[in-house]
């Protein structure tokens, strides 16, 4: 610890506040980054060895591959938020295509949701109507999202000094975007339940929801025709952009300690404490990590009785919810040219190999599957798998159609990912056949792909590599593995609405801010990135 960590109570200005940051996933990066610009006093402190959390991106004999998301989407925050930090960043385009069955389309432009409303059709001949109630909800959806990521977001903007993007971008836009936002707080309900009042053919509006979280709000599910577009992809895999944030933590002067896990927070003392017992003093704490951690590991020594009491509330509330949906995901590395895999699909791939939709594989069969789970027979358990497999809609990312240098000459690396429940992965550990079980996934996505849309793979693959809601659980700490924080099957306890944003990072705890995927809902990277930034205003005081 430096000199000026010592003489801590000569505090001549905040600037000399020390402030530790926990987590270094793109929250706790974007809050360091800040003030660490500004000159604060910033250590943060992150558990693996590798930066970035659940943006990361890893190597296997000359083959990229990314763990988390599989493209950026921009949303009106991460161009301005790069440029605000002066980071150069080369961003490929990532365009998405669209596969059920035999059948792909290519998501161009906004009116390539006319070839998905083609491609319904000619699947669904019989529910005509019903595709076009669909269709013309998402195109209503799409403006309304348009709106809301259609400027860059203000708060990346010095309003004082950039008076053109005041006037003729802002003003114009604030209109639009209440509207907007009101709009999308009447559509909070699950996309199935909505989806329902359209079609009563379940295959069909399957089709359209079964790759979202259980329980999407519907404005977020729909939207994502409009994501798509606003896709992009960091030259080098995802990863490169939690490494940009970093390098210039470094530049300003930030300090960094990897591979520390916190293990106890004492707020009336202002310490955290590691896993070696090693203390961290702090005036400011930001927790960027996930937020049942948070509680679990702070103690009440010398709190006051009131704030001992608003903070044990908050713990309850959140150690009674869960996390949301986690994934399975299987990399491969295949001897076979990439020009192969780009004749079929672009780089970034839904798709879903049968029309027939999973119905309730996915939802009252598997939550009977696990609450029953002793007394299920292992076969029973494969051939639930076998139609959840057989069924799903797989999210596949080809690194290399974005980036050609992230594969060897003639080669291709295809991530193949599905929405997996954590639950099931943990009974079956408990029962010890994990290792098992995940070979009986990877054999099933594997038959799955081979029968449908990449008919030779399985005898080109050079190697495998898995990761399972257990993976995502043990290495970042993610509650139930999960991937974007709380699951929506139960109203979220945190906020959920645009306008109290600034809200969603306050903490009961003295002196202790939170960021990240944990404190607002829907989330995903752009609110890590806006909630550390908010985060970190708080520390310097800025007034909203
Ligand atoms: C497969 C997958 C696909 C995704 N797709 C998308 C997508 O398309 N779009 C999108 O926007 N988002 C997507 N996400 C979600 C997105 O990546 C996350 O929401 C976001 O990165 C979360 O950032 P964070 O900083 O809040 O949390 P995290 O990334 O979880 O960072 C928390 C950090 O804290 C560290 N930590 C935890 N506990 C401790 C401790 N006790 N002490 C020290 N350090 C600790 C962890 O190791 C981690 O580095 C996806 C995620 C995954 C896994």
């Amino acid at each position: 610890m430096g000199f000026k960590h010592q003489v801590r109570w000569f505090r001549i200005s905040d600037q000399d506040a020390r402030i530790v940051i926990v987590g270094a996933g793109m929250a706790g990066l974007t809050a360091a980054a800040y003030l660490s610009r500004a000159k604060y006093d910033v250590l943060l402190i992150e558990k693996n060895k590798e930066i970035g959390g659940l943006v990361n991106s890893f190597q296997r004999d000359g083959f990229v591959f990314d763990t988390g998301a599989k493209s950026i989407e921009n949303s009106g925050i991460i161009r301005p938020f790069l440029d605000d930090l002066g980071i150069e960043l080369e961003l490929l385009q990532s365009p998405v295509s669209v596969g059920i069955e035999k059948d792909v389309i290519n998501v161009i432009s906004e009116d390539s949701l006319n070839d998905y409303k083609n491609l319904l059709e000619k699947l669904y001949p019989e529910y005509i109507e019903d595709v076009y109630k669909i269709i013309s909800f998402i195109q209503k959806i799409m403006k309304v999202t348009a709106v809301l990521y259609g400027i860059d977001n203000p708060i990346f903007k010095d309003l004082k000094k950039d008076k053109a993007f005041l006037f003729k971008k802002l003003l114009p836009w604030l209109g639009k975007f209440l509207l907007a936002v009101r709009r999308t707080n009447r559509l909070n309900e699950p996309v199935e339940e909505f989806l329902e009042q359209m079609s009563t053919y379940k295959p069909l509006t399957d089709i359209v929801d079964q790759h979202f979280f259980k329980n999407t709000p519907t404005f977020f599910a729909m939207g994502y025709f409009y994501v798509f577009l606003d896709y992009f992809y960091p030259k080098g895999g995802t990863g490169e952009l939690p490494k940009a944030i970093y390098q210039k933590i470094i530049e300003w002067g930030g300090e960094t300690k990897t591979e520390t896990e916190i293990s106890k927070i004492i707020p009336s003392k202002k310490i955290v404490i590691d896993l070696n017992g090693n203390n961290y003093p702090y005036d400011y704490l930001i927790w960027g990590a996930d937020l049942k951690t948070l509680y679990n590991k702070i103690s009440m020594e010398n709190l006051d009785e009131k704030i001992s009491r608003k903070i044990n509330e908050q713990k309850e509330k959140f150690l009674s919810y869960r996390g949301g949906d986690s994934v399975f995901t299987l990399f491969l590395g295949l001897d076979e040219p990439l020009e192969k895999f780009g004749a079929i699909s672009n780089g970034h791939f839904f798709y879903t190999p049968s029309k027939k939709g999973l119905g309730e594989i996915h939802r009252s069969e598997l939550k009977s599957l696990i609450d029953n789970f002793e007394n299920t027979p292992k076969e029973e358990i494969l051939q639930w798998l076998d139609k959840f497999c057989e069924l799903n809609t797989y999210e596949i990312s080809i690194p290399a159609l974005r980036d050609p240098s992230l594969v060897p000459k003639g080669k291709t690396g295809l991530i193949v990912s599905m929405l997996f429940e954590y639950d099931l992965f943990k009974r079956v550990k408990e029962a010890s056949w994990y290792e098992e079980f995940k070979t009986e996934v990877e054999n099933r996505i594997l038959e799955t792909l081979t029968n449908s849309i990449y008919p030779d793979i399985k005898d080109k693959i050079l190697f495998r590599i898995l990761l399972t809601p257990i993976t995502i659980l043990d290495r970042v700490g993610s509650s139930e593995g999960a991937i974007t924080g709380w699951s929506y099957e139960k109203p979220v306890p945190v906020v959920n609405s645009l306008l109290k944003i600034y809200k969603s990072v306050v903490t009961p705890i003295p002196n202790v801010w939170q960021a990240g995927q944990w404190v607002y809902s829907p989330s995903g990277i752009p609110i890590a990135i806006l909630t550390g930034l908010i985060a970190a205003q708080k520390i310097m005081k800025k007034k909203f």
